[in-house]
C-alpha cells in the first residue's frame, strides 16, 4: 500500500473532487479549477472552487507554482462576481477538526444573504 494512503489521505485516484473535477456539474471553469454548487448548501449561494491540482489541504499552498495561485485566487473572486455576489465570505477548512470532509484543497464561497 503506498504511503500516502497508510496515512489515510486521499489519492487522486479516488478522491471525490478529483472526479468532480474531471466529470461535476461545473457552474463555471478555466484553465485548471473548476466551481460547483454545494450538495448541502449553507447559505442561499454556497459554491465551491476546486483546483485540478491534487493537495490534501490549505497546507499544502506552497505547491502551487505563483502564477496558479494568483489565478485560483482571481478565479473565486470571478465565480463570486458571475454569481452576483458583492457580498461574500471565502473560507477554507484545514483539517477535520476545523470542519475539513474531502481532502482535496477547496475554497467556500458563500453569500446571497438579504
Ligand atoms: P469541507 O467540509 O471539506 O470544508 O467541505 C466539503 C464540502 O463538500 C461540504 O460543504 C459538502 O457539503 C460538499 N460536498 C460533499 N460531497 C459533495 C458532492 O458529492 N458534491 C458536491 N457538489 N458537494 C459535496
Ligand atoms: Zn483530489
Amino acid at each position: 500500500m503506498p504511503p500516502s494512503r497508510r496515512r489515510g489521505f486521499s489519492l487522486p485516484d479516488d478522491c471525490l473532487f478529483c472526479k468532480l473535477y474531471r466529470e461535476g456539474d461545473h457552474i463555471a471553469a478555466t484553465g485548471g479549477f473548476v466551481a460547483i454548487r454545494d450538495i448541502n448548501p449553507q447559505a442561499p449561494v454556497h459554491l465551491l472552487v476546486l483546483p485540478e491540482r491534487h493537495v490534501d489541504s490549505f497546507r499544502e499552498i506552497g505547491e502551487f507554482p505563483p502564477e496558479e495561485a494568483k489565478r485560483m485566487l482571481e478565479f473565486v473572486a470571478d465565480v463570486a462576481a458571475r454569481e452576483g455576489l458583492t457580498d461574500y465570505r471565502v473560507a477554507v477548512n484545514v483539517g477535520p477538526t476545523a470542519g475539513q470532509t474531502v481532502f482535496h484543497l477547496h475554497w467556500h464561497i458563500k453569500g446571497g444573504w438579504a
